[in-house]
């Protein structure tokens, strides 16, 4: 292009050619038609629950009902958000529904960490087995679980101490531990269970199980009484001589051999089951903090424009406009990070250069705590109050540096990334 017909451009006298601006941000009739459906059931169903279901700190099973009346959650669903070629799809749907209220958004996404786990590592057949048994029926929906932490091993995964032996006899797997913080644990229909086949190996002895529905030896252990997120259950798992038949190990007993051979002699494996699911995990993450910050930003902005101090509305003083706008901006830019994220895993299967998965998440969630904690401060004395929406919203948003690697852990992962140094 010349320099003459970039001027011509920068003008707005010639439309640049669709070949040389493959890259658009612009979203496709289809994106929003599916934003603006799911936007609709947060909307109408779900903000409207979100308060009795954060005070009854349980499962709130009509509004999945809802959703799966609706064919929200659904397998079907769910692929379709996937294939989506610009990867976008599947963060703007979590953004919209948690935008609607985090704790039933949950409740609801909850589940797709457990099909990550199951479509990232198992074989087709048990990907055409066990994902749809995650969602249940239209009529009598389910939910699935995924279970990596325990007491002793949350960012540090290498310290997981649940083992699974081989019983070549019986063809079965034998698990036994305690696993920790199960988003549905115990409640689900599919328990997606990380342990060691080899302790020796750390997390590269580590091995993904599918656990049927009702196996004997796998039982929910402690409910956990939380700070935020309070409509999605979270609890202990406890794992005693659980037997599952040789089929439930995720990918297949030769892959496994064959990776533990590879690792024992000292060559290249893949990385670990866990670390796996989280990284594809991320972006999508991120826009569920997205979500949250957004609905905060926007309930602060509509009450600054009707509360009234000093003779005039709040929003007039600097200090609250100025506040709102870093807080439009820095939502924006998290959400970008989100974007680029879900992009570039699309683009290339979920492997990042420079941990952009990790920045998503990282911002995203920071910003949320930030946004809903300045929208409180906006609301003054009612924002404290549980009558005002953004105090939950706040408790919800602290999860989002916690979770799925913890803020420090992100950092961590970003500074190996770009240094290509070990930091420790
Ligand atoms: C509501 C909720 C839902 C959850 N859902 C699930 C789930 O579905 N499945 C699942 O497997 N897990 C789940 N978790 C567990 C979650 O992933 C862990 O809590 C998280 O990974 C952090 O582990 P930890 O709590 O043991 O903290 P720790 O690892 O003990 O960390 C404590 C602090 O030390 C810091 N720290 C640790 N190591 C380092 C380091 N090397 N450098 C710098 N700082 C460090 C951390 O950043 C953190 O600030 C859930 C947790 C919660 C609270």
């Amino acid at each position: 292009m010349s320099a003459t017909d970039l001027v011509a451009e920068a003008a707005g006298e010639t439309a640049p050619e669709p070949a040389e601006t493959p890259f658009s941000l612009e979203l496709s009739q289809d994106q929003k038609d599916i934003r603006d459906w799911v936007h609709g059931f947060a909307e109408g169903v779900v903000r409207p629950a979100a308060e009795e279901w954060d005070e009854r700190e349980e499962t709130p099973w009509p509004v999945i009902q809802e959703a799966a009346k609706i064919g929200l959650y659904s397998f079907e669903s769910l692929a379709q958000f996937f294939v989506d070629p610009t990867g976008l799809q599947l963060p703007i749907v979590n953004e919209e529904l948690f935008w609607g209220d985090a704790g039933i958004g949950m409740a609801i996404m909850g589940t797709t960490l457990a099909v990550a786990a199951i479509f990232g590592q198992g074989t087709n057949e048990q990907i055409g087995e066990w994902i749809p048994q995650c969602f249940g029926t239209e009529g009598d929906p389910a939910v699935a679980a995924f279970c990596a932490s325990e007491p002793n091993a949350g960012s540090d995964v290498s310290g997981i101490r649940t083992t699974a032996k081989y019983d070549a006899a019986a063809d079965e797997w034998v698990l036994n531990g305690q696993k920790a913080w199960a988003t549905n644990g115990g409640i689900a229909d599919v328990h997606v269970v990380i342990a060691s086949v080899d302790r020796e190996l750390g997390s590269r002895g580590h091995a993904a199980f599918v656990i049927p529905k009702a196996t004997k030896g796998c039982e929910q252990g402690a409910k956990v009484r939380k700070h935020g997120l309070r409509a999605s259950h979270t609890a202990d798992v406890h794992l005693d001589d659980c037997r599952v038949p040789g089929s439930c190990l995720l990918g297949g007993k030769d892959r496994l051999d064959e990776r533990l051979a590879n690792v024992r002699e000292g060559r290249q494996s893949k990385s670990q089951a866990a670390m796996q699911t989280f990284e594809a995990s991320r972006p999508t993450v991120g826009a569920q903090a997205v979500g949250i910050a957004r609905a905060a930003y926007e309930y602060a902005l509509e009450y600054s424009k009707e509360r009234e101090q000093f003779g005039r509305k709040i929003v007039e003083n600097q200090a609250i406009a100025f506040t709102l706008a870093d807080m439009k901006m820095e939502i924006d830019a998290a959400r970008l990070l989100v974007w680029r994220a879900s992009w570039m895993g699309k683009q290339q299967g979920m492997k990042f250069e420079n941990a952009e998965g990790s920045m998503s998440k990282l911002k995203a969630g920071e910003v949320a705590v930030w946004a809903t904690e300045r929208a409180i401060q906006i609301l003054g004395g009612n924002g404290y109050t549980r009558e005002y929406p953004v105090e939950r919203m706040h408790r919800d948003a602290k999860i989002y540096t916690i979770f799925e690697g913890t803020s420090e852990i992100q950092r961590l992962v970003i500074a190996r990334a770009i240094s290509g140094m070990k930091i420790t």
